[in-house]
């Protein structure tokens, strides 16, 4: 038996085959157990009952399956549900499901703690511990979807790059779960029911456009006054709006999809006539729709909900120049579920 164990989903299915063929069987069963690994989710090589029980051995003594674990699952009133997922290395993510009347909607992390240090995020103060494997973002997707049809009896059928992390701060293994996710080989979804949401670094922005990328793009902004935002959001400093808008323009040029901006009103901050004045300009340079959302406090309760007439003056001004806004109302407040809550807490 060998000492380290390679992680098996690191490997292409070219390389599965490869490696088959080296220990003298035939390609084929590279096929067979990529198939048990990415469609069929197994846990353990004991679960790939068509394979021989010497093939399974061999697979046993070469590789690992490091399968997430579901720690806790917590069940809101609303249906709303979130797993506390162990990693192979003992460290713990979070990922909601959040069911509607019409879709069901899996929001997952992509990073244990967060590279960035957003002021209204309880993930903000767990710091970034390590990037997730292709295979902890696909397993996340999995366990929803297994949550999804058995307490509401139906498949999955949205995901949302909304958890812990930024997910362009871990964007090659985003597009390798993401990959596995649509691929035909995997669980066959639809890209046009992912959205990856980042909270704006132009430069990858900019990658996603030339790579040709087939799911949708939210940007979580909170503001368009550059001094409003670098407090709340300090990297903005670094990444300042006018770089954003011309990562923007750019996504719009080659993908000739619209954006979705994530915007959250909060009392004494970005209540104020300029903060609407300076976003309704912001979602003129690129076709969009906004998503006002509800603010969920974390503890201190240094940034509160604004007031209903501060978001009723938002909604009038973005509809009064024809820009498509929805209100988002907090689901799983109750267990700690909603935007900006998951910090491990469960
Ligand atoms: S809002 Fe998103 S990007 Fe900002 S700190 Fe929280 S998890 Fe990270």
């Amino acid at each position: 038996m060998k000492d380290n164990k390679k992680d098996i989903r690191a490997l292409t299915k070219e390389q599965l085959r490869d490696f088959f063929v080296k220990n003298g069987d035939k390609a084929f069963r590279g096929n067979q157990v990529y198939e048990w690994l990415w469609q069929k989710s197994a846990h353990t090589f004991e679960d790939m009952t068509n394979i021989s029980k010497e093939t399974r051995q061999m697979l046993e003594d070469n590789f690992v399956i490091n399968h997430i674990k579901v720690d806790t699952m917590q069940r809101s009133n609303d249906g709303t549900v979130k797993n506390a997922v162990r990693l192979h290395d003992g460290l713990i993510v979070e990922s909601v499901l959040i069911p509607t009347k019409t879709r069901t909607t899996a929001c997952v992390s992509s990073q244990v703690g967060c590279s960035l240090d957003c002021k209204f995020c309880a993930t903000a103060r767990l710091k970034r511990m390590r990037n997730l494997n292709p295979d902890e973002i696909f397993d996340q997707v999995v366990a929803i979807d297994n949550e999804s049809r058995l307490y509401h009896n139906r498949p999955l059928s949205n995901i949302v790059f909304m958890g812990m992390g930024e997910p362009l701060m871990n964007y090659n293994n985003v597009i390798k779960a993401i990959d596995k996710i649509t691929s035909t080989d995997g669980l066959a979804m639809s890209p046009k029911r992912i959205t990856v949401s980042t909270s704006g670094v132009p430069k990858m922005i900019r990658k996603m456009a030339d790579d040709d990328v087939k799911f949708n793009l939210a940007v979580s902004l909170h503001s368009a006054i550059d001094e409003v935002r670098t407090k709340i959001m300090p990297f903005n400093e670094t990444f300042p709006l006018k770089d954003l808008k011309e990562a923007l323009e750019y996504w719009y040029l080659k993908t000739s999809r619209k954006i979705s901006y994530e915007y959250v009103v909060w009392k004494g901050i970005n209540d104020k006539q300029g903060d609407i004045d300076a976003f309704v300009k912001f979602c003129k340079y690129v076709p969009c729709k906004v998503n006002i959302i509800e603010y969920n406090p974390i503890d201190d309760g240094e940034f509160q909900q604004a007031s209903n007439d501060a978001l009723e003056n938002y909604i009038t001004a973005l509809e009064k120049n024809r820009i498509v806004v929805n209100v988002r109302r907090s689901r799983g407040k109750d267990i700690d579920a909603a935007c900006g809550q998951l910090a491990n807490k469960s």
